[in-house]
C-alpha cells in the first residue's frame, strides 16, 4: 500500500483516520501534532525572551515516550533561545529494569546535547524499590509508594532548576485511561484539579503558586505511533516494563479501551477532547478553593494537606 500523500511505500495505517503514510509524512504527521498541541496548550509564554529564557524539565524516563517527547522538543526549540530543556531522570532502585533506562536517557542527552540530570530514591530517600516492595509495611501496591516518592523527587528538583513547566510522555493512550477512570469514579472535583494542574491551556488555568505546572504534549498521539515513530528514529528507547507495576485497574480499562478502538476506532480521540471540555467546566466551578488547606510539613517543609506529608510518613514506616 502507498502513502497517502507521495508514492513511497506506508509504514502505517491509521483506523481513526484512514491514512496510510511513508516513514517520512508519518515523522512528519506525528511531530505537527505535538507542535499543535504546544501551540494549542500555550506552552510558549508571550512574554518569554532570550534575555529570560523559560526551563522546561523534562520527565525523561527512558522509556519510548519521553524519549520521544524529549527529540521533538529538542528538534522544535534547538534554535529557540526563549526555551532551555532539562531531561530530568529518576532511579527508582528496580534492578534490571532502570539500570537500561537510565543508559538510553544518557545517550539521548549527549546525541541531542542537553542538560541531563540523575537523581535516585537510593540519594534522596536512602531507599531503592526493590527493597520497599519486599517491606511492603502499608500493605500497598508498588507504584503507590513509587508514586509518592516521584513526585517528591519532581516537584523539588522543578523548584532547584528553577522551572517554570515540568513536562512529560503521556501518550494519548494514558490519557484516555485517565479520563475513563476518573468518569468511572465520578470525582467530578478530581477531574477539575486534573485540568489546573496539567491538562488546560496555560492561559485557562487556575494559577499555582505551590506547583509547577504542567503538560503533557503527547496526548494527542496514539501509544503504537510513538513507538513506531521512536523505532523509525532509532532513538535509543527502552522498551520492557517495570517488574513491579501493579495498576490492575488500569489494564481492565486499557483492555476495554482496546477493544472499543478496534470496533469503533477514534473513541479515545473522542473520550479525551469530551473530557477536556467538561474537565474545563469542572474547574471553572471548582477553582479557587485548591490551596486552602495547604501547610508546610513538620518533618520536610514541603507542601501538604497534613501535619507530616505522606512521603515523610511512607519513610517512616520504612525505616
Ligand atoms: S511501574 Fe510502579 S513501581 Fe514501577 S517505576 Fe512505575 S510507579 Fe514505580
Ligand atoms: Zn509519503
Ligand atoms: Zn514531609
Amino acid at each position: 500500500m502507498d502513502c497517502n500523500r507521495c508514492d513511497q511505500e506506508a509504514v502505517m495505517h491509521a483506523a481513526y483516520s484512514g491514512q496510510h503514510l511513508c516513514a517520512d509524512h508519518f515523522r512528519e504527521s506525528v511531530e505537527k501534532r505535538v507542535r499543535r498541541r504546544v501551540r494549542r496548550d500555550d506552552l510558549v509564554p508571550r512574554d518569554a525572551t532570550p534575555e529570560d529564557p523559560e526551563t522546561w524539565v523534562i520527565g525523561l524516563s527512558g522509556g519510548k515516550d519521553s524519549v520521544v517527547l524529549t527529540k521533538i522538543l529538542h528538534d522544535t526549540f534547538a534554535e529557540d533561545p526563549r526555551i532551555e530543556l532539562v531531561g530530568l531522570t529518576i532511579h527508582e532502585g528496580i534492578e534490571g529494569y532502570r539500570d537500561k533506562s537510565v543508559d538510553a536517557c544518557v545517550d539521548l542527552a549527549a546525541e541531542l546535547d542537553i542538560r541531563h540530570e540523575l537523581v535516585s530514591y537510593a540519594d534522596e530517600f536512602g531507599i531503592e524499590m526493590d527493597d520497599v516492595v519486599e517491606d511492603d509495611p502499608e500493605n500497598m501496591a508498588a507504584c503507590a509508594y513509587c508514586g509518592v516518592f516521584r513526585r517528591d523527587v519532581l516537584s523539588r528538583y522543578a523548584d532547584d532548576l528553577e522551572a517554570d513547566l515540568l513536562l512529560t510522555g503521556h501518550n494519548l493512550d494514558d490519557e484516555a485511561q485517565t479520563a475513563l477512570m476518573n468518569f468511572l469514579e465520578g470525582d467530578v472535583e478530581q477531574i477539575a484539579k486534573h485540568f489546573d494542574a496539567s491538562l488546560g491551556p496555560l492561559s485557562e488555568r487556575e494559577e499555582q503558586t505551590e506547583f509547577v505546572p504542567r503538560a503533557k504534549p503527547l496526548r494527542d498521539v496514539p501509544e503504537k505511533e510513538i513507538a513506531l515513530y521512536a523505532h523509525v528514529e532509532d532513538l535509543p528507547a527502552h522498551i520492557t516494563e517495570c517488574p513491579h507495576s501493579s495498576e490492575a485497574y488500569r489494564a481492565e480499562i486499557q483492555q476495554l479501551l482496546y477493544d472499543l478502538e478496534e470496533n469503533h476506532p477514534g473513541t479515545r480521540h473522542s473520550i479525551l477532547s469530551g473530557y477536556e471540555e467538561l474537565a474545563g467546566i469542572a474547574a471553572e466551578t471548582y477553582g479557587g478553593d485548591d490551596g486552602a488547606d495547604l501547610r508546610d510539613c513538620d518533618r520536610c517543609g514541603s507542601t501538604t494537606t497534613r501535619e507530616v506529608c505522606r512521603k515523610c510518613s511512607l519513610l517512616e514506616s520504612l525505616a
